[in-house]
């Protein structure tokens, strides 16, 4: 019998799918200790955020197949130990779509309405509607910032209420945007001018943060109104603070904030700010939804079925994997690099192989490429199983060819578009390391980890100086620096290994030195 071993609170209907596979134990406030010994016999574990499943725990365990998140993040889950071990992670990443979307609206509606102020006077006994007029949504202009799953579902939510939408999301093609009747608008400080209502949708990332800052708030109109419901670090709260104290803008309602839970947050101290604890997930049926689509998923690993929410990638046979693995991990290096250099929407993307890799069934290495592309740009829950899906919801057409050309030997070289540039790359595998070999025409070599700087230049005197310099300035050390260049005087590219991940301000220094022609920084994971 399956042993399936539940260490967080799991909705009771996802306990009833595991029941029809296997025997299960709930056993929830575990000490480490009593974990590691539970977890010894168990052949699925659920879990949470709650339980910490670590290297230690997955080393004790002695016939674990499947660990199951219920839920998106798998932060709590050392995914490389279970890979090692041939382990299966599967996940819930949509669960909780819809229930953010509705807390979203709910915020608006109450920041439009003033509802939880008015509630509040209500109780205390007064009767003041004068106090409490507010605005409707209705005919308003609402700016979403990031079209993803629960972009999606506020624009969706939000036509209902009679909204015109404008969005920003650099990743999603034009037309997709226009299918769902949201006008794309290609920089971030044009909705804030445009826009009634504003929304972020967006994941944290270093590009992400304070995506809305003192720059994007004072553009913003004097009755907007800002509604939060992905994660604090996008709003710059000190600038959002002096612009709702000096009354700059209407009001915010947020549901997540840069400290959690905030301790002395002077936001709370305004009439205008409304909140809710990060409860966007919350609800009964995202909960419920979380339980049961991950249990649907380890219902579908044990019987041997396709899943989709895989989060790791043992379930694909060793003996099919075998020499493809650092090759699927070269692509998916490849196709993080490739998004974070574009940094737009990509609609063309040709992969072609070389040496023995031309002779190779590929579709595992492009999956692998798909993903590590899509990754930079969208939360997680993007897999081997669903990357080419989402690719192709996003219009990227992929094509596969090989080369008899031997050249680098065993390569991969991915030339890549978007809408706004055009970029191509050559990896190989090197002494069992992904060695980068070319950066757009351009002959270099060098291992793709950390950050990396690429820099397209005119080569003339004192430009790499000059570089090097600003960056100094501030603070951010060079750790390794390669130039690679077709003719002395003519373009060429730099390619900087740093210690530290280069804030936009540095970037448009940068750009601003004579003969610089494009930079782009890349952090890898
Ligand atoms: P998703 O990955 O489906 O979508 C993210 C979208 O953001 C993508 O369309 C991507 O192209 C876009 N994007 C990425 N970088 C961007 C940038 N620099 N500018 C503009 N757009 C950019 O993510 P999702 O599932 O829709 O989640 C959205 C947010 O909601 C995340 O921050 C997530 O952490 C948060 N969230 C909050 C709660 C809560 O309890 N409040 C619950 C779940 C998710």
């Amino acid at each position: 019998m399956v042993k399936i071993l539940v260490t967080d609170p799991l909705h009771e209907d996802a306990i009833k799918i595991l029941e029809e596979v296997g025997e299960v134990e709930v056993a929830t406030g575990l000490t480490k200790e009593q974990l590691l010994e539970k977890i010894k016999d168990a052949d699925v574990l659920v879990v949470r955020s709650g339980t910490k499943v670590t290297r230690d725990v997955i080393e004790r365990a002695e016939k674990l197949k499947v660990i199951g998140r219920a839920g998106v993040g798998v932060d709590n889950i050392d995914v490389e130990a279970a890979t090692e071990k041939g382990i299966i992670v599967v996940n819930a990443p949509d669960a909780s779509s819809i229930s953010v979307a509705e807390l979203t609206m709910g915020l608006m509606l109450a920041a439009a309405r003033n509802i939880p102020q008015a509630t509040a006077s209500l109780k205390r006994g007064e009767w003041d509607r004068k106090r409490f007029k507010g605005i409707e949504l209705y005919g308003k202009t609402l700016g979403v910032i990031g079209l993803g799953r629960i972009g999606q579902q506020v624009v969706k939510r939000a036509k209902a209420f009679g909204m015109n939408i404008i969005g920003y999301d650099p990743y999603i093609p034009k037309e997709v945007a226009e299918s769902m009747g949201v006008e794309l608008v290609d920089d971030i400080n044009e909705l804030c001018k445009r826009a009634d209502f504003i929304t972020l949708h967006v994941p944290l990332t270093p590009k992400t943060r304070h995506i809305i800052g003192r720059e994007q708030i004072n553009l913003m109109k004097k009755n907007a109104i800002i509604v939060n419901c992905a994660r604090g670090g996008l709003i710059d709260e000190k600038a959002l603070y002096e612009a709702l104290k000096e009354k700059k803008i209407r009001a915010a309602a947020l549901d997540v904030f840069e400290e959690e839970p905030p301790k002395d947050n002077p936001l709370l101290t305004l009439d205008n700010v409304i909140g809710t604890p990060h409860q966007g997930a919350s609800t009964e049926e995202a909960q419920k939804a979380a339980g049961t689509i991950v249990a649907e998923q380890i219902k579908k690993v044990l019987r041997g079925e396709l899943a989709e929410n895989v989060v790791n990638m043992p379930n694909i046979p060793q003996e099919k994997l075998g020499k493809l693995k650092p090759y699927m991990l070269l692509a998916e290096t490849l196709g993080n690099i490739v998004m974070q250099v574009l940094d737009g929407s990509v609609n063309r993307v040709e992969l072609v192989y070389s040496g023995e890799l031309a002779k190779e069934k590929t579709d595992l290495i492009k999956r692998a490429f798909l993903k590590g592309l899509l990754s930079p740009i969208l939360l997680a829950g993007i897999n081997l199983v669903n990357a080419p899906v989402i690719a192709k919801n996003r219009n990227i057409n992929v094509v596969e060819s090989t080369t008899s050309e031997e050249k680098y030997g065993n390569a991969i070289k991915i030339t890549a578009e978007s809408d706004k540039k055009k970029f191509s790359i050559v990896g190989a595998i090197i002494n069992n390391k992904p060695v980068i070999l070319e950066v757009d025409g351009y002959e270099v070599s060098f291992i793709p980890e950390g950050v990396l700087a690429i820099i397209k230049h005119i080569d003339r005197p004192g430009t790499i100086g000059r570089v090097c310099l600003t960056l100094g300035d501030y603070g951010i050390n060079i750790a390794g620096m390669q130039v690679g260049r077709k003719e002395p005087g003519g373009e060429s590219v730099m390619l900087l290994n740093l210690d530290h991940t280069v804030p936009d301000e540095v970037v448009e220094k940068i750009k601003e030195i004579p003969n610089i022609k494009d930079i782009a920084v890349v952090d890898l994971p």
